[in-house]
């Protein structure tokens, strides 16, 4: 085994929380396990706690966060629906390549990259789709959109459906206090776990819209359902959990809710604010509107001159450090400095810190 230990400061993964790490080397139990089983309802009520739901429909999925996006769009999208949009960067944008697939009617509301959702011009796309779609933390810019405002603003027979991939655990999502009725997340960002589940919650009122037969099998959420709370009388088999997986999950939420979410929150917050400050000090100049920058996930301007590219080389290779290039067009412009879950961290954005300012000397 190779003996390289970065330091995870990009996109995502983060480097997980211990907690999620040892749980990994635990032996391995059956996916039908009783102490399984245990194990994946505690996983489910801790998820609803750090989500702010009492939904009953509150899961992991098996796969990264873009299962969660597929599984969205695929049990809540009837052919021909409605569904607006906003999008603001890459993952608004795959949005509606996904909510396409399935069938839906998209209205697209484009913004410029680095602005966050502008909640009037969305809910005023269209006077009745069925879905308003858009991203709360935009991992493509570093943009945090206003999710709570563009849930009231929503008319209500649409159902607002939010990507909290790089929110979730990292910044506050109130699901039941903001109304939304669909959300999902990662679990390689802020909740400190590899890459590999997809929380997911769903209201009472989406659960009564959703497709009764929708057009995958994997995604199904009527058949995972009745694995995972046995609501069909009885647990039954539908895929093989990833166990060991759901494990991590499980002790990582359980760390997050020992430190307290408020707290978590406060650490996110303490660390980007850090960063951002700093990398203004170096004399650098940050990409998304101010006011609106996310602290898991700064994107800073590559000043002019400097090789984008060769200085995350340097930083990956000489220093064992990650950090991510941009995304989109802004590739080569732009690098994207994340302080996720454990690495949420005031220490963690001093060595990035120290060691841009000495490559860029
Ligand atoms: N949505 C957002 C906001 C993301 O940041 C990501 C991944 O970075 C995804 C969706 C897709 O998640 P994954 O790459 O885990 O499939």
């Amino acid at each position: 085994m190779p003996l390289v230990d970065r330091t995870l400061l990009g996109p995502g993964p983060s480097n997980p929380y211990p907690e999620a790490t040892a749980a990994l080397a635990a032996p391995l139990l059956g996916h039908l396990d009783p102490e399984f089983l245990r194990i994946l309802d505690e996983t489910c009520a801790r998820l609803r706690t750090v989500w702010g739901t009492g939904n009953a429909r509150t899961l992991p999925l098996s796969g990264t966060g873009s299962i969660g996006m597929e599984a969205a769009f695929a049990n809540f999208v009837r052919p021909g629906d409605t569904v607006v949009v906003a999008v603001n960067g890459l993952f608004g944008e795959r949005m509606t390549d996904v909510a396409a697939r399935y069938g839906a009617d998209v209205v697209r509301v484009d913004h410029e990259w680095g602005q966050p959702v502008d909640v009037q011009r969305v809910v005023e796309a269209h006077p009745s789709p069925a879905i308003i779609a858009a991203v709360h933390a935009e991992t493509s810019t570093g943009v945090r959109s206003d999710i709570a405002a563009l849930a009231a603003a929503a008319p209500d027979s649409a159902l607002v459906l939010a990507d909290c991939v790089t929110s979730l655990a990292g910044i506050p999502v109130d699901i039941d206090g903001w109304g939304v009725d669909i959300a999902y997340a990662g679990t390689q960002k802020c909740l400190g776990v590899s890459p590999g589940l997809a929380p997911f919650t769903v209201s009472e009122r989406a659960w009564e819209r959703r497709a009764q037969r929708p057009p995958t099998w994997y995604l199904d959420l009527n058949l995972i359902g009745a694995y995972v709370d046995g609501s069909q009388g009885g647990r039954t088999y539908h895929h093989t959990a990833p166990v060991a997986l759901i494990a991590s999950l499980h002790a990582a939420l359980g760390r997050i809710l020992d430190e307290g979410l408020e707290a978590v929150y406060e650490r996110h917050r303490a660390a980007g604010e850090h960063l951002q400050r700093g990398l203004q000090d170096l004399g650098l100049t940050l990409f998304a509107e101010e006011g609106h920058r996310l602290p898991e996930l700064t994107t800073v301007t590559v000043p002019d001159g400097v090789d984008s590219a060769k200085i995350r080389q340097i930083l990956l290779t000489e220093h064992n450090i990650e950090i991510g290039a941009g995304a989109g067009r802004y590739a080569a412009s732009v690098w994207r400095i994340g302080l996720m879950g454990h690495n949420a961290r005031v220490e963690r954005a001093d060595l990035v810190l120290a060691t841009l300012g000495r490559l860029l000397r």
